[in-house]
């Protein structure tokens, strides 16, 4: 077995600082000098750039994706009694979003191939409490959106999209973010289109309900002390708006870089026995926000790499109806095998924009001397 003395991180920001340093640092000169700091022409620009990227009519900034999360059900008028289905396999922020707002998350399983919603699971979550459903376009890879707008649409319940982990994902085509009612992006640092510090958005082509949300945001406000609603402080600020529109341009590179790491990847795990490499279906177009993996010793091998200086994550050990939080929250299940399955076996490997192809290869050899020992 070969050691390596090499550090491997799972995501270094720093080298896309280094990169694009005039750039970012120009950007965030431009808001210091211009003495607006929260909205203004930054804050606009990014949300019409944004909502082009995306295909939507509008999009609304907020101060993080759970607030995206947040508000887009409180201005779907998602409350108390309601129910909203979505999954237990993603960050806790989606399922959190339905408790603060007083609704009851419904989990369903997901499909154990792409790790997102299980339309097949959908129709029987459905119940006339339901009024909203929330899938997740989870690792970079978008929920088959076909049967679940069929299932939903002919239930006339709305499809919220979790979509803070796809960023220039697609599915038939279309942008994720495009295809519910309405759907929230973060753009936490790591995340695909990251701000330098917590920032959110809301897509959708609704035109009230963006004008709801843009109530919530800010206090809602109508206008300068006329309060329509009681509503939060939650807005995306003017510098990580400023950031966040020199970053835009390079998403898709960026975005195509990491399906290039991602192909890498493939190549070489997807010969290597009681390794699961990750699929993606026909017609979507995976961004690989996470490169996560299966493996029946996952620990081991979290360790194995660890110590040979690669850094790995876990995309998540527990899944959310079964976090302490959850304990004495009502929620309702149905099966939830595959969930519980992946959530065993998934193991994250170093992925961003930046990582060198010789990095790639020596997390591939140590994945393979773990493997097959010699
Ligand atoms: C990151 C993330 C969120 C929360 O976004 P924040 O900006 O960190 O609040 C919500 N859902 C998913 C799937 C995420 O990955």
């Amino acid at each position: 077995m070969r050691a390596t003395t090499q550090q491997i991180p799972f995501v270094d920001l720093k080298r896309q600082y280094r990169q694009h340093r005039s750039e970012w640092l120009g950007a965030l000169t431009r808001v210091a000098e211009s003495g607006r700091y929260i909205g203004g022409e930054e804050v606009a620009a990014f949300e019409k750039e944004f909502a082009h990227y995306c295909g939507t009519a509008f999009a609304v900034g907020t101060g993080s994706g759970s607030d995206a999360l947040r508000l887009a059900l409180l201005a779907l008028k998602i409350g108390p009694g309601d129910e909203v289905v979505t999954v237990s396999h993603t960050f806790v922020a989606t399922v959190d979003a339905i408790v603060h707002v007083g609704a009851t998350p419904v989990f369903v399983d997901i499909d154990p191939v792409t790790y997102t919603l299980d339309p097949k699971q959908l129709k029987a979550a459905l119940g006339p409490r339901v009024k909203a459903v929330l899938p997740v376009h989870l690792y970079g890879l978008s929920a088959d959106m076909a049967p679940i707008l069929e299932t939903c649409e002919a239930a006339a319940v709305p499809v919220l999209e979790d979509a803070a982990q796809a960023h220039g994902a697609t599915y038939q085509g279309r942008a994720c973010g495009s295809m519910g009612k309405a759907a929230c992006f973060s753009f936490y640092p790591s995340k695909n289109l990251g701000a330098f510090g917590d920032a959110g958005i809301v897509a959708t082509s609704d035109g009230e309900l963006a004008d709801q949300l843009r109530l919530l945001r800010q206090y809602g406000e109508a206008e300068k002390y006329n309060h329509k609603i009681v509503g939060f402080n939650s807005r995306l600020d003017a510098l990580q708006a400023a950031v966040l529109r020199t970053k835009l341009p390079h998403l898709d590179a960026w975005n195509e870089r990491r399906r290039e790491i991602a192909a890498l990847y493939d190549a070489t795990l997807g010969e290597i026995p009681g390794i699961g490499t990750p699929t993606t279906p026909e017609g979507r177009r995976h961004i690989y926000h996470i490169y996560g993996i299966r493996a029946q010793r996952r620990y081991a091998l979290q360790q194995f790499l660890t110590n040979r200086g690669v850094e790995v994550g876990i995309h998540y050990p527990t899944p959310v109806h079964r976090q302490p939080s959850y304990r004495e929250i009502r929620t309702r299940s149905l099966d939830l095998s595959a969930t519980v399955a992946v959530a065993k076996q998934e193991l994250s490997l170093p992925m961003f924009p930046e990582l060198t192809r010789p990095e790639v290869e020596t997390v591939c050899r140590l994945i393979s001397d773990w493997a097959q020992p010699r």
